[in-house]
């Protein structure tokens, strides 16, 4: 039976990658769907955010079904903060998924099978459940609850006791080692508010907000049950899982009871086997629920750079994928110009990519950044480093820039940063940069340094 209640955020991966766009809060346009110059995190790159918004009209009036974008242009003029600011223009919670095109190949698992588990993690579910809950605040323990807050036999932790205060008094409430892992990760403390799910008197799951834990059972009779007739709420409980997560949670874990695959099981205990069947029945119980009016689907978007990378049979499925009835916005980004397609011996096409597909594309380019825009962006960046910095270095370093790379000028920014606390400034200046710059080569140099060592060979 599908299960939506065992769900973990997976998404961990995604936001390091996206680390380097923080700065970034949406495609800063105005009413009219024109881009003000800086906005939003964004600097200059105007056409191509104008144009991302008429992909975010076209996708909220449900007209970009079949199709999808590419972001044309050089290394590092924003393709990703694009795709990442469509999204945000969508809605709050919209996933992101960035991938690289070659990380679809792996010993491990089929390239159609990594595109299809990213084309479900792009994908949203947000369910709603009005639920009745127990409201209470978290109290201190009793000392000697405090000295030993944790029960259970031998080095099984069986249960965490939690002090709670409600209208009705002080209860200790015993909870699984589980919930209270996800008290702790939601560093709730002596005070605070917390909402217990509670089921026949007995707690069943427990969290500060909205976020909640994984469900448990608990025995009555070993755990305190919650006073009857104390406050109880109606609260509306809202949940945002991706379609990745729900088939993680119903899969199974491989192989069968021989001792082989039981060692298998153990060197990769998180190895689960995502089958076809299991996603349509996943796909069967989201339907139920969206049916129902408890879910929705909040498709999200999938970036997938370096589209050249992918192949003639990638590119198939992915034709075949777009047309799904449920499909995340798929954005590619390429820097290539003409390129053979992957997997061909001789079709050679724009960015590597086949002429059905490009058929499908509404193509955006980026355009390279002038020094002033780049100074602009790693002010920005800069600021949300929380790095002072000289304005000879920032000129410095956006020249930098525009000889190399805009990425390049941003890379440097965090070691500049280091080598100037290690000195003990805290402003960034100029020789910090010089040093930066002398350590870390870019890529023109580094190759230059290899084409004068073949001399020596
Ligand atoms: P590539 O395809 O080569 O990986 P890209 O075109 O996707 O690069 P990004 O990764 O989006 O480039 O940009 C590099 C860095 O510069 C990121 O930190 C990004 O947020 C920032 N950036 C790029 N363009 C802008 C812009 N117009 N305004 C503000 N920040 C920007």
């Amino acid at each position: 039976m599908v299960q939506i209640n065992e769900v973990k955020d997976s998404n961990s991966a995604q936001s390091t990658r996206t680390a380097a766009h923080t700065h970034i809060k949406g495609l800063g346009l105005d009413e009219h769907g024109h881009a003000n110059p800086i906005d939003s995190g964004f600097v200059g790159q105007t056409e191509a955010r104008e144009g991302a918004g008429v992909i975010v009209d076209l996708i909220k009036a449900k007209k970009m079904s079949g199709k999808a974008i590419l972001l044309a242009g050089g290394p590092a003029t924003g393709k990703t903060a694009i795709a990442l600011a469509i999204s945000q223009e969508l809605g709050p919670k919209v996933p992101f998924v960035p991938i690289v095109g070659s990380e679809l190949y792996s010993v491990e698992v089929k390239k159609t099978e990594a595109l299809m588990e990213n084309f479900r993690r792009s994908i949203g579910l947000r369910i709603k459940e009005t639920k009745e809950v127990y409201e209470g605040e978290v109290t201190e323990l009793t000392p000697e609850e405090a000295e030993n807050p944790l029960g259970g036999y031998g080095k099984t932790i069986s249960h965490v006791i939690v002090g709670l205060k409600s209208a009705k008094g002080t209860k200790t409430l015993r909870l699984d080692p589980s919930i209270y892992e996800s008290i702790q990760k939601e560093k709730v403390t002596v005070g605070d508010v917390i909402y217990i799910e509670s089921n026949t008197g007995s707690v069943k799951r427990v969290g500060r907000s909205d976020a909640y834990a994984t469900e448990f059972d608990l025995e009555a009779e070993e755990y305190v049950p919650l006073p009857k007739g104390d406050v109880h709420k109606k609260k509306e409980i809202v949940q945002d899982i991706t379609l990745h997560d729900l088939d993680v949670a119903n899969a199974k874990p491989q192989g069968g009871q021989d001792v082989l695959s039981m060692m298998g099981q153990l060197m990769k205990p998180r190895k689960t086997e995502i089958t076809e069947k299991l996603r349509t029945e996943v796909n069967k119980v989201v339907q139920k629920y969206i049916d129902q009016g408890i879910a929705e689907l909040i498709p999200g978007v999938l970036f997938i750079d370096e589209v050249n990378m992918l192949d003639i049979e990638i590119f198939t499925y992915l034709n075949r994928a777009l047309e799904a009835s449920i499909a995340p916005i798929v954005v590619l980004a390429s820097n290539r110009g003409l390129t053979t397609v992957r997997g061909t011996e001789d079709i050679v096409s724009p960015h590597g990519i086949p002429a059905d597909l490009l058929d499908r594309l509404l193509i955006i380019r980026t355009l390279p950044y002038s020094v002033d825009e780049i100074k602009v962006i790693i002010e920005k960046r800069s600021r949300v480093e929380k790095l002072a910095i000289t304005a000879e270095a920032l000129s410095l370093l956006a020249q930098q820039g525009s000889e190399t790379s805009l990425r390049y000028a941003l890379q440097l920014l965090t070691p500049a940063g280091v080598l100037c606390r290690a000195l003990g400034r805290n402003e960034v200046t100029v020789e910090d940069i010089e040093e930066s710059r002398d350590l870390f080569l870019d890529a023109k140099r580094s190759t230059a340094v290899l084409e004068q060592a073949k001399g020596y060979l």
